[in-house]
């Protein structure tokens, strides 16, 4: 090579190197939570393409194509919602019909688009909670994980057809261990867990078959244990059917099939539902259109019982969104540290992906933005409980895999 065109390659290289802007975005001066790292304080947040890669006190805005002003609000992970049914129709004929052949949760009437409720309240990661099974997993996965925005996972149905309704759901022999399993290993990337739900019969058969599909597939299954009329005792399903890390979802339900946690009428938490939470089963909220009183929750998070995770249960009657429910826990005294590590950090360990659900260096940039909103702010619950507040949640920007894709009445990018 020629002195000359050396001397020219190194005076352009230098040149490059002083006005390189090496992250593609820089989140400033908002006050981090993340559960994972235990980080409490204001910090800068780099980002290059869809990966965190540095965090510190103050970093160059010099250094950022793009950068946003979070002074006064509330950085944490992308919020992560572990119960929804985002099946939703193939077209509008489908989801209006209501005759038999409605399809319910399984691509019929009662899911919903994952998109249209998860960036707007802070969601970055939706886990369909068994709309599927696994003859129609394909079907789910082709119209809604692959073509939505959203990271959509899935806890695949023991029924084979899926959530689709009754009689469907009562049908034992569609609820085969050994094919869920094989359709769960197939599609790891997808598939977190397995389901139980709707169940109207006192067989554990329902339970038994999703376990060992799950134990199969190394997964935890999600149990939704209703709809059993005298109901089914849940201390026998925790002792002697779930394994530890299994999940009981809906854990704040008050309703006549299905045995509640706190005992309605003497309005304590049975005792022996910590101990269990304590060897290793999972809570969550699964909060629904039906399926939350705070007369569970108020007694059971006075006696030192929290959910391990918060979910929506995202459906067509279901109408609270995840900041909706991180508030009305902020209303019943929980800090904003624990109901954040709720909506991030525990879930994203609930369906083993530990790379989502927190802030750290290397990690993938999937952060929500919020806001305390100061204002009198109340929900009543289906038992037409209310409770009041003078603050709630509001979600500012949304950033999935690095990128802004929701803002709040502030300019974008
Ligand atoms: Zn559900």
């Amino acid at each position: 090579m020629l002195r000359g065109t050396r001397i020219l390659l190194l005076l352009l290289l230098l040149t490059t190197t002083a006005t390189a802007q090496p992250y593609t975005l820089l989140i400033r001066n908002g006050y981090c939570i993340d559960p994972a790292s235990n980080r409490r304080d204001t910090f800068d947040v780099a980002i290059v393409d869809n990966r965190i890669v540095r965090i510190a006190k103050r970093i160059d805005p010099h250094q950022a194509k793009k950068q946003l002003d979070a002074r006064g609000m509330i950085v944490c992970p992308g919020l992560i919602d572990i119960h929804t049914h985002v099946f939703f129709a193939a077209d509008s004929a489908t989801a209006n019909n209501t005759a038999d052949s409605d399809l319910e949760y399984a691509g019929g009437s009662e899911a919903l688009h994952p998109d249209s409720f998860s960036f707007r309240s802070g969601v970055t990661t939706i886990v369909d909670a068994g709309s599927s099974g696994w003859r129609n997993f394909p079907t789910f996965k082709a119209r809604v994980i692959d073509r939505s925005k959203t990271r959509v996972l899935a806890f695949l149905d023991i029924v084979g057809a899926g959530m689709r309704g009754n009689p469907y759901e009562q049908d034992t022999l569609d609820m085969n261990g050994a094919l869920t399993a094989t359709v769960a290993r197939r599609y790891p990337k997808d598939i977190v867990g397995i389901k139980v739900a709707h169940y109207l019969g006192t067989s554990w058969h329902p339970v038994d078959a999703a376990v060992s599909a799950g134990t199969i597939a190394h997964i935890p299954v999600m149990v939704d244990f209703g709809e059993h009329l005298p109901p089914m005792p849940i201390r026998q399903l925790f002792e002697q059917h779930l394994r530890l890390h299994d999940i009981f979802t809906h854990c704040f339900a008050q309703l006549e099939d299905r045995e509640p946690i706190v005992d309605p009428t003497a309005g304590h938490l049975k005792p022996f539902v910590k101990i269990e939470q304590l060897k290793g089963i999972v809570f969550d909220v699964g909060y629904g259109e039906i399926s939350f009183a705070f007369s569970q929750a108020i007694p059971a998070i006075k006696a030192g019982f929290l959910p391990n995770s918060i979910s929506t249960d995202l459906h067509k009657g279901a109408t609270h969104d995840m900041l909706d429910i991180l508030s009305q826990f902020l209303a019943m005294g929980v800090d904003l540290p624990t109901v954040i590590t709720m909506a991030s950090w525990n879930p994203a360990r609930e369906i083993g992906r530990p790379r989502l659900g927190s802030l750290r260096e290397g990690h993938i940039a999937d952060i929500a933005i919020l806001q305390l909103e100061k204002g009198d702010f109340e929900a009543t619950d289906h038992l037409g409980q209310t409770m009041t507040s003078g603050q709630k949640l509001i979600c500012i920007w949304t950033i999935k895999d690095g990128r802004l894709v929701y803002s709040h009445n502030r300019p974008g990018l």
